[in-house]
């Protein structure tokens, strides 16, 4: 009793019993693929090749077809689990693709801060030295006029001296001499203004325009998505072996039982 209700209800209800006549099959119609009553066979298969049930019946729990169906099956879920176990295996793949791209682009970013602050340490160094430079050529220059400013204040000093101290004599000669030491200063004087020490000094200090493109960048760089053709290989070739071992005779229930496989198959999703 409960063997029997193990069936699966779409054989249990293959039915022994035509529906139409009420009369027990008895003869297969392998044209129409049909289960034929004495009935069915005057009126709708006169001119069919028939085959005696009993015949194909004894063949069916002895041939190798339910052994084979079996075994597709059974390939069937090694495929399925090979399938599964390739996409956990891509998924991985992808895993570890993603860590090692973030990888070069941590390390990318590291070699670019690396990079930047090497040459900005050098730039950097650059400024002050060229500020030392044009430093030490202006101080050379004030120290130039300085002196010149130490000679006129000696001369004033003297001046200033001769007039209220020296006799007439030592004053005419003296002014003399002093003229002409103002004379040399007053030519010291107007050269400056021609000499190049007088010039403003000023830093320049252009960036290069690749520095701003790095701000204009928008991206590091582009993810994209490729694919390769599979290397999953799936065992289909069985069908066809399969085929080549069924007895003759029996290729009929095959085709019964392929048919009832696949609504079995429908009805199940
Ligand atoms: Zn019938
Ligand atoms: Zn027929």
């Amino acid at each position: 009793m409960d063997d029997y209700k193990q069936i699966p209800p779409i054989i249990a209800s293959i039915n022994q019993y035509c529906p139409e006549h009420d009369k027990k099959y008895q003869l297969y119609c392998s044209q129409h693929e049909q289960l034929c009553c004495p009935l069915c066979i005057i009126t709708n298969h006169k001119k069919c090749d028939l085959l005696a049930i009993d015949e194909i019946v004894k063949t069916s729990r002895n041939s190798a077809l339910f052994e084979i169906m079996e075994q597709n099956l059974k390939e069937m879920k090694n495929n399925i689990d090979r399938i599964v176990e390739d996409r956990r295996q891509n998924l991985e793949i992808i895993k570890q693709q993603r860590e090692g791209f973030q990888t070069d682009i941590k390390e990318m970013r590291a070699k670019i801060n690396i990079h930047l602050d090497k040459l900005e340490q050098e730039i950097q160094q650059d400024l002050q030295a060229a500020e030392q430079k044009v430093m030490s050529q202006i101080n050379r220059f004030v120290q130039k006029v300085s002196d010149h400013e130490k000679t006129i204040d000696e001369l004033q000093n003297n001046i200033a001296a001769t007039k209220r101290f020296a006799t007439d004599l030592q004053t005419f000669f003296g002014g003399k001499m002093f003229e002409a030491k103002i004379q040399e200063e007053e030519k010291f004087m107007t050269s400056l203004i021609e000499d190049s020490g007088l010039q403003q000094i000023h830093l320049q200090c252009k960036l290069d325009n690749k520095m701003s493109d790095i701000l204009s960048m928008t991206k590091i760089g582009e993810i994209s998505v490729t694919t390769k053709p599979s290397t999953i290989s799936m065992t289909t070739d069985r069908e066809k072996q399969a085929q080549k071992r069924i007895p003759t005779i029996s290729k009929t229930i095959n085709d019964i039982n392929l048919t009832l496989l696949k609504q079995f198959e429908i009805s199940k999703k």
